[in-house]
């Protein structure tokens, strides 16, 4: 069955034919091109300080593969953007999830984070020159990008902690303070950082403050410290940099925007892409239950005599991981579809639900297929234990999962409190009116 007859019938509505052969080619080409890769990226990579200054050879032949079959920046949503691929938030997200299975997809495809946000940024906020500079290069997969906005010494997920300077003197913008978990900033071909700190630290709006600059890797003043491990696995040649900044300098026309609007850059910079990482997730879990079921009928690995797959507990594992990732799929869909219909401001409480629900489903289903392998399911023999490490970054890398479950349950609570209260007094009034005409006396004291 291939990937266009498996949309559901929820979504169908909203997805062209076009969108449908692009997605069957998707598939294909994570299937029979990208998957087997992944292996390959792998042994490429190599191993000690050589992982860091060497771009595996076979992605370059998987981009080209790519353009030539149209499968290029699908990412960019054509109500939005006239520089993608022309596909909607719906039809991306189904092909996202396709991507989210192999390790190389998404950047074969000029579809990986953190470029797809920034290429927003500079879409949405970038003028001309800073179009003409790093977009365009972006956009042909020739460089790579970072956004740093988290630190080592505040927490970060309240994004009004952030403490990096950014002073003005006279045409330039004087950068000091201390950035880490830059994804992508280990990428020796990652040229820029979009650098989120602070233009006007004593502004008594406290969103005010901040800024994004433009500030090209490699200048004097930064040091890339190290990189971070996530579970132990480095990432290469991504990674996740700890960077510091001292003294240094950038033009005054690399300001993004204008002083004091980098808090509406990194909202709009998480519009769409703040549920590309959900959408690829559903790809993770689907990988991971492809995997489950391989091993579970695998005869040569019986336990008492009889296939795990024979055990009774092991047909509830497959039923009950198939309804969590349909259903996880159609929240993540329905997010798209609203993002598509208006804009990602109107969708927050859909984007929330996709962004707690998702990464949380999938951990499940790829503990269930690691528990499935026994100790090969912890080891690199799977791909089970990398998968399971990226998605747990999720729950936090994507905003921890209490402050959307906060911002979700107080817009919950606000909208429905008033209306929820009167709707229940009036029931019980109506209830108490009925019985009494009847003859009883009233029973409910709350
Ligand atoms: C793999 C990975 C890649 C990343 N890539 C980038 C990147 O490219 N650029 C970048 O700038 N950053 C990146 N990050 C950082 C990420 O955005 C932050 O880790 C995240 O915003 C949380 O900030 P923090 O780590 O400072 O945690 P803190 O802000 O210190 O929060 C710690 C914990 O406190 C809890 N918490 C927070 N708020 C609340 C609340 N309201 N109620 C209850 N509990 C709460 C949560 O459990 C949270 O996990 C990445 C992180 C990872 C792991």
């Amino acid at each position: 069955m291939s990937a266009s007859s498996r949309i559901p019938p929820i979504a169908q509505p909203f997805v062209s034919e076009h969108a449908k052969r692009t997605l069957d080619l998707v598939e294909e080409f994570v299937e029979k091109d990208c998957i087997p890769a992944d292996t390959v990226f792998s042994a490429q990579l190599g191993e000690g300080e050589k992982r860091w200054t060497t771009t595996p050879t076979v992605l370059e032949g998987l981009k080209e593969k790519a353009k030539k079959l149209g499968l290029w920046n699908m990412f960019l949503p054509k109500n939005h953007f006239t520089q993608g691929a022309g596909f909607s938030n719906l039809e991306y997200g189904l092909m996202a999830e396709l991507l989210g299975k192999s390790k190389v997809a998404s950047e074969a495809t000029n579809n990986a984070a953190p470029d797809t946000g920034n290429m927003e940024v500079f879409a949405k906020y970038g003028n001309d020159a800073q179009k003409k500079q790093w977009l365009a290069p972006l956009l042909e997969g020739k460089i790579r990008s970072a956004f740093l906005m988290t630190e080592p010494d505040v927490a970060s997920s309240d994004a009004t902690n952030i403490e990096l300077n950014i002073r003005r003197e006279g045409n330039e913008y004087v950068l000091n303070g201390s950035k880490w978990w830059s994804s992508g900033a280990g990428d020796p071909r990652c040229a820029i950082y979009l650098v989120m700190g602070k233009t006007d630290p004593t502004n008594p709006d406290t969103y005010k403050q901040q800024s994004v600059i433009l500030v090209p890797a490699g200048l004097p003043g930064i040091t890339v410290h190290r990189m971070l491990t996530v579970y132990g696995y480095d990432d290469a040649p991504h990674g996740h940099g700890h960077i510091t900044f001292k003294d240094v300098r950038v033009p005054a026309s690399n300001m993004v925007l204008g002083e004091g609007r980098g808090f509406e850059i990194i909202q709009g910079r998480l519009g769409p892409g703040r549920i590309h990482h959900a959408m690829r997730a559903i790809g993770a879990a689907e990988r991971a239950l492809e995997w489950l079921i391989a091993r579970v009928n695998d005869e040569r690995k019986m336990t008492f005599g009889k296939p795990l797959v024979a055990h009774g507990v092991i047909l509830e594992w497959i039923a009950k991981s198939r309804i969590e990732v349909d259903a996880a799929r159609l929240i993540v869909l329905n997010a798209a579809i609203k993002i598509d219909q208006g804009d990602a401001k109107s969708a927050l409480k859909e984007i929330a639900q996709a962004k707690v629900l998702v990464p949380q489903t999938a951990l499940t289903i790829i503990d269930r297929a690691v528990q499935a392998y026994g100790a090969a399911g912890v080891c690199q023999d799977t791909p089970l234990a990398y998968l399971w490490a990226g998605i747990r970054t999720l729950r936090i890398a994507d905003g921890p999962d209490e402050v959307h479950l906060q911002q979700l349950g107080k817009r919950e609570n606000k909208a429905r409190k008033d209306a929820v209260t009167a709707k229940l007094n009036w029931q019980r009034e109506e209830a108490d009116r009925l019985l009494a005409a009847s003859g009883f006396k009233p029973k409910s004291h709350l």
